[in-house]
């Protein structure tokens, strides 16, 4: 039985993922030098295809980290002197927050109830807000930002960085880094690739607030500290031994997504999105968490079951499909289902079908 795993992160790997894997090996990716001219090229082409996939302007650098959870912290340290703003609604967006709390910085939470998503077009701030976090895909509810309020947030307050976590759904939409500063992702959700490696772009914006923290003695000498990740980076190099394995991976992987298409990864996003949605609808058992249509995201579907959601789940993966549990208190009320750039259309509708067709 082949196991087919629509969970939203860990989740399937990219279906080009296992070939790369084996070449990787033949090459002896695991045991290069990251200080090898070797290496030095093999990043600066995975960096390469990541700004051409993401059109990252030339004021953007990439760097890499252990994970998306690291770049909380790395912002808390760097980009915040004393205040942030945090648009919370969801788990994910909440340890954004916390996270900057725990550095000693006065971090506001701005919550709205699970499922939702904020209306930022009557959103106010006070002047001094350093930086704005947002998570765009909420990862625990299903909730996203379309990116045009984004842009409408950036217009009203252009001053604030806006720190935007993209962790679930990138690359399916089409942001505009000129209306932003710091966007971040980790690869083992829709990239499609083992867990273990951050990806964090940022642009000058966010170097000039960490050399004016620096200047007023407030930045933090962390080994990933935001300078040193970004002199690493235009040297294609990171401040340690970074996942070198993934970094191959994540770049074999973008150039793929490039030869198809961003214009076909997005369509088909849609397509199946609507497949998913449309079974909440019409199924007499589920209901779509989130109820505002416009809120809805295009990479991870959440649906309510009438019952629970441990007998659907089980039952599924006896077949080999393995879908997300909810999250948190929504353990075993919801499911949750990725619908990634590697998973195809033909899978989406056989888990559609399959859910039509199971007693639960
Ligand atoms: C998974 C996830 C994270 C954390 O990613 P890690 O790789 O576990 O650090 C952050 N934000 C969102 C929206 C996520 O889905």
């Amino acid at each position: 039985m082949k196991n087919i795993f629509f969970t939203p992160g860990p989740s399937g790997l990219y279906f080009t993922a296992e070939q790369h894997i084996k070449n990787a090996l033949n090459e002896n990716i695991p045991s290069i030098s990251h200080r090898s001219k070797s290496y030095v090229k093999m990043h600066q082409e995975t960096t390469e295809a990541l700004t051409e996939l993401l059109q990252l302007p030339d004021n953007f650098t990439i760097g890499f980290t252990s994970s998306a959870t690291e770049i909380w912290d790395r912002m808390s340290e760097n980009l915040i002197a004393n205040r942030s703003l945090h648009f919370v609604n969801g788990d994910f967006s909440k340890k954004f927050h916390s996270a900057v709390a725990a550095h000693g910085k006065n971090a506001e939470s701005r919550e709205v109830e699970a499922g939702t998503h904020h209306d930022l077009s009557s959103v106010v701030m006070d002047e001094d807000i350093e930086l704005i976090g947002l998570a765009q895909n909420e990862t625990s509810t299903g909730a996203a930002m379309p990116v045009e309020d984004i842009n409408l947030l950036r217009s009203k307050y252009p001053t604030p960085l806006l720190a935007i976590d993209a962790v679930s759904s990138l690359p399916v939409p089409a942001f505009d880094f000129n209306q932003l500063d710091s966007l971040y992702f980790s690869v083992q959700k829709s990239f499609g690739l083992p867990a273990g490696l951050g990806v964090w772009t940022f642009n000058d914006r966010c170097l000039e607030k960490a050399e004016a923290m620096k200047a007023n003695n407030q930045y933090h000498e962390s080994y990933n500290s935001l300078l040193k990740i970004a002199k690493m980076a235009q040297k294609h190099q990171t401040t340690c031994t970074p996942n070198v394995l993934n970094i191959y991976l994540l770049g074999k992987v973008v150039q793929d997504m490039n030869t198809k298409g961003i214009g076909q990864i997005r369509q088909e996003a849609a397509y199946k999105s609507a497949l998913l949605y449309n079974l909440f609808e019409s199924h007499p058992k589920l209901s779509a968490f989130v109820a505002d249509k416009k809120f809805r995201s295009q990479t991870v579907g959440v649906a309510n079951v009438e019952g629970g959601s441990e007998k659907l789940i089980a039952g599924l993966a006896a077949k080999g499909l393995h879908i997300g549990n909810g999250y948190g208190e929504f353990k075993n009320k919801q499911i949750r289902i990725a619908s990634f750039p590697t998973h195809s259309k033909e899978q989406i509708e056989m888990l559609v079908d399959e859910i039509n067709q199971l007693d639960f």
